[in-house]
């Protein structure tokens, strides 16, 4: 996949300097990674609560691995000088590559990609972590939707070695070209995956978890499920995953690709997921989901 995803990146340009929008759970994981692989990020959000916390979850990481001798301190300084979050456009120009991962509101992210494209230069490229919408359809109000492309990454992004880059029905070669190349310099696996519901990962990944529910509707115990396996091989079971992906998130991605693989997706009656979400179990992200975390 390495050798495949380098020949790739030879048609699309160098990525000195990055960009990413919002810096909540990817976003802030997006500039880490870019950080400590030597590539210049602005860290673009809207509340400055948000920067703060990104930028503290940066420093969490980087500091784990100082204590564990993987780093040293000069060299964390430098990768924090990497980062630099900002509420302002100002320092857009300079960037090559800008990741959209603000809210997964089809509206926000259009208004989001509009208003970069126009503080970009011409050549850059726009890309977005979008986990369920269309690439195709959010190209729809960019002026250059050849330069535009998904770049979906997985959480936590700096432990998920895979990186979809999405090619929506007007991404040129070029936009696809240069993501590919940006994810291998963050030390990731690319794939390129053509636009469709669930891009690759969650197109397998949902109907695997379709099974799951079918099994707990049936009256078997899901930690049952989970610890079968783990037996098996995997790393874990698909009702801790649940937890670690966020039931919020499985829900709203879960009715994504019912709607769109009715016949894939198949399940009787509530689904341990809608039960888990009006409960507010949300998993790790608020301490209980089919777990407790205390
Ligand atoms: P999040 O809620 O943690 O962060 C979103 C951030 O965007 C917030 O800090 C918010 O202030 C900011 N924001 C909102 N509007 C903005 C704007 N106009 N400009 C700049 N910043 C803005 O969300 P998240 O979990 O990081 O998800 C972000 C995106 O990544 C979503 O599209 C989501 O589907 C996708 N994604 C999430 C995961 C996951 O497991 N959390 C995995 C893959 C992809």
């Amino acid at each position: 996949v390495a050798k495949v995803a380098r020949k790739l990146a030879k048609a699309g340009a160098k990525v000195e300097s990055a960009a990413v929008l919002g810096a909540g759970i990817m976003g802030g994981g997006i500039a880490y990674q870019s950080a400590s692989k030597g590539t210049r990020i602005v860290m673009k959000d809207i509340a400055e609560k948000a920067l703060d916390l990104g930028l503290a979850e940066a420093d969490k990481l980087l500091v784990k691995r100082v204590e564990r001798g993987k780093l040293t301190a000069a060299a964390m300084a430098d990768v924090l000088t990497r980062i630099r979050p900002t509420l302002s456009y100002g320092d857009f120009k300079a960037v090559d590559l800008a990741v959209e991962a603000v809210v997964e509101n089809e509206q926000v992210k259009k208004a989001v990609l509009a208003e970069v494209e126009g503080q970009v230069r011409e050549d850059a490229i726009l890309a977005s972590n979008t986990s369920t919408i269309s690439i195709t359809s959010l190209a729809e109000g960019l002026r250059r939707p050849e330069n535009f492309c998904g770049m979906h990454f997985f959480n936590p992004v700096h432990k998920m070695p895979l990186v979809e880059v999405i090619r929506g029905r007007k991404s040129g070669e070029r936009a696809v070209a240069t993501t590919v190349g940006y994810a291998l310099a963050m030390g990731k696996t690319p794939i390129v995956v053509n636009d469709c519901p669930g891009f690759l990962v969650n197109r397998v990944l949902f109907p695997y978890f379709a099974g799951f529910i079918m099994l707990v509707n049936e009256g078997v115990d899901f930690q049952r499920i989970d610890k079968v396996m783990e037996k098996f091989g995997w790393p874990m079971g698909p009702a801790y995953l649940l937890d670690v992906v966020g039931i919020d998130t499985a829900h709203h991605a879960d009715a994504v690709m019912a709607k769109a693989f009715p016949d894939r997706m198949a399940h009787e009656g509530r689904t341990a997921i809608e039960a888990m979400f009006e409960l507010k179990r949300f998993g790790q992200k608020n301490g209980k989901g089919f777990y407790a975390y205390v």
